[in-house]
């Protein structure tokens, strides 16, 4: 983690107000404080999917190897070919994985198989397709229907020896895989995976399974936490419903912060009364508390908390569970992704036309909960998914989008183009 303190980042940061910080400047002051962590290991390659690579790879080879034929067909030099009907001596052949060696001579061709290795001064290759094979150990086609290097691949087209194949901070996706098995690699040094410690706090919640009685309410937060955690490929400690008492509250952050990198908490960072979580945040860290300029989420907990000399990063997410989604996929996600040693960027936005009004007031970031679709003329259009309440998880589970509405827009008419967060592809 960052060396400086909280305060010491906020300082340098005109116009600070924990009372009203826009989305933006909480975004920076997060991704001022935080460090990825270091420490790397070797894994096989089928266990890297959604690990981050720790090292750049250099392509120890060419890929492919070496120059071959992209089709099934006939290898010839394309100088031999004159204008007109082309009659061509078949001389040989050779399947994939076998090498031609022969020079061939004026008006010869040799059969070839796709990936097969290009014999020895042939430049192009004529398709099956398009030849009439009728005539033994012989070949008519049109030569206008090919011209020099057709359906070759050069040696080294894909990946070149000694080029950079891979950079680290790569978060590996399928392709990743097969491209680091094409250049002959095993294993691969990733970033060890972080850990990442949750719970839930207050003393309404009880856990699925359990009776519920008068005044209380299922915890839902734990569960969309552990879903978007996994998602990230995060090493998760699942610490449970921690009820609204200061020892107990101690007892969970201690353990949390001297087992984890991360800790993220969900419930008692409002202004509510029989909120402990806040009191014992402030006395074991270096802590703010947030109110953010956007709906929903505003009240959040960010900073370090420390015990027996270990430390923690933490975010005290809202309760209300559109809230802890919300803030989740745009505060924790990326400081995540960022000590994970990932490379990150911006979440991607996609302009689209809302299918009706939206109010809202300056001066705040809005998340509406969207459902993309298209329209009968084949367009993209995002409509909303019912009440938005920051307690309303049916609207967000229909949702397949955010509408992001900025800080400085006002409200919209129907017709308009908004910004969307696409919700697959986000974690
Ligand atoms: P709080 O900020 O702790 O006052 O919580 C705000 C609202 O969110 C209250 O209605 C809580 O009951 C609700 N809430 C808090 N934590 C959870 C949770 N883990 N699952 C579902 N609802 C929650
Ligand atoms: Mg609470």
């Amino acid at each position: 983690m960052s060396e400086r303190t909280l305060s010491e980042i906020i300082s340098c940061l005109a116009g600070y107000d924990p009372e009203a910080l826009p989305v933006v400047q909480a975004q920076q002051i997060i991704r001022e404080f935080i460090t990825p962590i270091k420490e790397t290991e070797i894994i096989n390659l089928r266990d890297a999917l959604g690990r981050v690579l720790a090292e750049d790879i250099i392509s120890p080879i060419n890929v492919p190897a070496h120059d071959n034929a992209a089709m099934d067909g006939y290898a010839l030099r394309a100088a031999d070919l004159q204008p007109g009907t082309v009659t061509m001596r078949v001389v040989g052949a050779v399947l994939a994985g076998q090498k031609y060696d022969e020079k061939i001579r004026f008006g010869e061709c040799v059969q070839i198989m796709t990936g097969a290795v290009m014999p020895p001064d042939c430049d192009t290759v004529i398709p099956q397709e398009l030849v009439d094979d009728s005539a033994q150990n012989s070949i008519r086609f049109q030569s206008e229907l090919i011209q020099q290097g057709d359906n070759r691949r050069f040696m080294g087209e894909d990946l070149a020896i000694g080029k950079e194949a891979l950079s680290k901070g790569t978060v590996l996706r399928p392709a990743h895989l097969g491209l680091i098995a094409s250049l002959g690699m095993a294993e691969i040094p990733v970033r060890r995976k972080l850990r990442v410690a949750f719970f839930s706090t207050g003393d309404e919640l009880r856990s699925p399974g359990e009776s519920l009685d008068e005044g209380s309410v299922y915890d839902s937060n734990r569960y969309t936490l552990y879903g978007m955690l996994t998602r990230l490929g995060c090493e998760l400690i699942d610490m449970d419903v921690v009820p609204d008492n200061p020892n107990d509250l101690e007892n969970a952050f201690r353990h949390a912060c001297e087992n984890a990198d991360v800790v993220i908490t969900s419930g008692g960072v409002s202004v509510g009364a029989a909120d402990y979580t806040k009191k014992v945040m402030a006395r074991l860290g270096d802590m703010h508390f947030w109110k953010i300029g956007m709906r929903p989420g505003r009240p959040m907990a960010f900073g370090r908390v420390q015990s027996n000399g270990k430390s923690a990063l933490l975010f005290g997410l809202p309760g209300n569970p559109v809230a802890v989604m919300v803030t989740f996929y745009f505060f924790a996600r990326d400081a995540l992704l960022y000590m994970m040693g990932a490379n990150t960027e911006p979440l991607p936005r996609i302009r689209v036309k809302s299918t009706s009004p939206i109010r809202k007031k300056t001066g705040r970031t809005e998340y509406q909960r969207g459902l993309l679709s298209r329209n009968k003329e084949g367009q993209l259009e995002v409509s909303i998914t019912g009440a938005q309440g920051s307690g309303i998880l049916s609207s967000m589970a229909q949702a397949n989008c955010m509408i992001v509405l900025h800080h400085d827009q006002a409200g919209i008419q129907g017709g308009d183009m908004v910004d969307v967060v696409l919700f697959e592809g986000l974690v």
